[in-house]
């Protein structure tokens, strides 16, 4: 504890502690005997500070040209590359993904920074004719003002990214709160920031918890916006706190998404892509595929490749390039998911295939590990093809055609991601179209976004809005229209026309 690092809050171009004079530990879910940092336990002052700081540096900051602000992304986005390596085994060690999913966490912050780099010279806006003549019309971007941000952990570089390169490109300012389980990946994004030569109060981070800093931030009278990722359930909570003043906000919720493997499929990649999408992460992904719903001519040598897969899966410290899958995130996160497996044992028709508990012994007791479980005879209105479970679980359901597969694909509350395997294109096209989820994939697994395409879901798992792609450009900037008359003399539009 003496020698673990304190972090601080970055508030106006300094790195502050809490007014609060309280700090909260970050622990290793691998192995909680290790303390990985110290982070402020912040409160409704905090924000306030970085909220004032950040509306102050708005004046200026977008007043800088885009292509310059573009300049800055790409070099902290420089930056990141050199230091890669240390921060992916840092993430690892904060929430437990194994090495190269952080790698790859860490690498999305790199595509994400050089994709926004580019467009700081592409913020197009349109011209069109006006109706009378004499007359100009044209269509600009303006930046939002002080956007709010509030991140979950289970991608805590990435995610970050996502909003923060395209808000700062359009020229607002920002104020993140990290999740509590992950702040020190998103301080190591700051911190590069900061010494890439941000203006002081352009980007502040204030660590907290969902309650002292996330409330406050969302009802704050100078946010313009809040950018939420999380659950669906926080996602409500914001969605009511922004609506009462009109302030924006876009939600990234949660999801149930599928993989639907019909009977021309090969078989073998569609085991490939479900041990990928439902375990990677240990599952703890908003895309993972926890439904498996499979034509009943493949079902069987589906279930069985796929559970010995599953079995051979090698669990442990993330650290380690050989493991798997990590453990879960922390002691609530694996007792949720351990509360599910008791429910699908617990349904009197589905049969547990493999795991189903926690993993106990040497270097387990440790950590929060959970076993790869699949459930098989699982049917729509369980609770286990239902609900997010965010953990390592699966469940596989029985469909006789390609119709009853995309209607039970659509039975749930969520619109995420859904895949298909199939040889047919004509199948894999009308999947596409019928099944409602903002993203979809044809012979590849739920999981596996790429940063230049909208991102973001339909249903309870979003509000309309999308980030990532020039998605996050339209929604951190404000359209405004503008109209030049150059005839000199009053021209009335609808009435002056004909
Ligand atoms: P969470 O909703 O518990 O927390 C998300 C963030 O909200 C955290 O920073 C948390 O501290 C904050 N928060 C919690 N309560 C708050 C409150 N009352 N007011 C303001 N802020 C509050 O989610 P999580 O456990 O961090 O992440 C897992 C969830 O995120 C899953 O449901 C997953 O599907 C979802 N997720 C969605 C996407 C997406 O893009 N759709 C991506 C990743 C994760």
């Amino acid at each position: 504890m003496a020698d673990t690092k304190v972090y601080k809050n970055f508030i106006n171009g300094e790195w502050v502690e809490s007014k609060t004079g309280e700090t909260f530990e970050n622990r290793n879910p691998a192995n909680i005997d290790e303390l990985v940092g110290i982070f402020q336990k912040s409160s409704e002052d905090d924000v306030n500070d970085a909220v004032a700081a950040a509306k102050e540096a708005y004046k200026k900051w977008r007043l800088v040209p885009a292509p310059k602000r573009a300049e800055l992304v790409m070099k902290f986005t420089d930056r990141l590359v050199k230091e890669k390596e240390e921060f992916s085994q840092q993430m690892t060690r904060e929430m437990g993904k194994v090495i190269k999913e952080t790698r790859g966490d860490v690498q999305e912050a790199i595509d994400m920074g050089y994709y926004m780099a580019g467009e700081g010279r592409r913020q197009f806006g349109f011209t069109t004719p006006s109706e009378l003549p004499n007359k100009f019309m044209m269509s600009v971007r303006q930046p939002k003002g002080v956007c709010g941000m509030i991140t979950p952990w289970n991608f805590p570089m990435a995610i970050p990214s996502w909003k923060m390169m395209p808000a700062l490109l359009c020229g607002n300012t920002v104020v993140i709160k990290p999740a509590t389980l992950t702040p020190l990946s998103v301080y190591n994004y700051i911190k590069i920031i900061e010494e890439s030569g941000i203006p002081a109060g352009v980007v502040n981070m204030v660590t907290g918890s969902g309650g002292s800093v996330g409330q406050p931030l969302m009802t704050h009278k100078d946010v313009s916006v809040i950018s939420f990722t999380g659950s669906t359930h926080v996602g409500r909570k914001v969605s009511q706190a922004c609506a009462t003043d009109f302030r924006g906000c876009h939600l990234e919720m949660g999801g149930k998404n599928c993989e639907l493997v019909m009977n021309d499929a090969d078989v073998d990649l569609a085991v490939e892509g479900a041990v990928w999408g439902a375990f990677g992460t240990t599952g703890q992904r908003c895309t993972a595929t926890s439904r498996m719903i499979v034509h009943k001519d493949v079902i069987k040598e589906f279930t069985e490749k796929l559970v010995a897969r599953a079995k051979a899966l090698k669990i442990g410290n993330g650290l380690d390039e050989s493991v798997d899958m990590g453990p879960a995130v922390n002691e609530s996160q694996m007792n949720s998911v351990l509360k599910y497996m008791e429910i699908g044992k617990n349904e009197d028709k589905a049969k547990l295939l493999c795991g189903g508990g926690r993993l106990t012994g040497g270097d387990y007791d440790k950590g929060f590990y959970t076993e790869p479980t699949i459930f098989g005879d699982v049917t729509p209105e369980m609770r286990i093809f239902q609900e997010e479970i965010f953990g390592s679980v699966t469940s596989i359901t029985e469909c006789s055609s390609l119709e009853e597969g995309i209607e039970m694909a659509n039975n749930t509350e969520y619109g995420l991601s859904a895949s298909i395997y199939t040889q047919d294109i004509n199948k894999g096209f009308k999947a596409m179209r019928d099944i409602y989820t903002g993203i979809f994939y044809i012979n590849a697994p739920t999981i596996g976004a790429e940063v230049h395409l909208p991102f973001g879901g339909v249903k309870n798992t979003g509000n309309g809005h999308r980030e990532a792609g020039v998605a996050g450009i339209e929604v951190f900037s404000e359209w405004k229209s503008v109209y030049i008359d150059y005839s000199g003399k009053i021209q009335k539009a609808q009435i002056d026309n004909n």
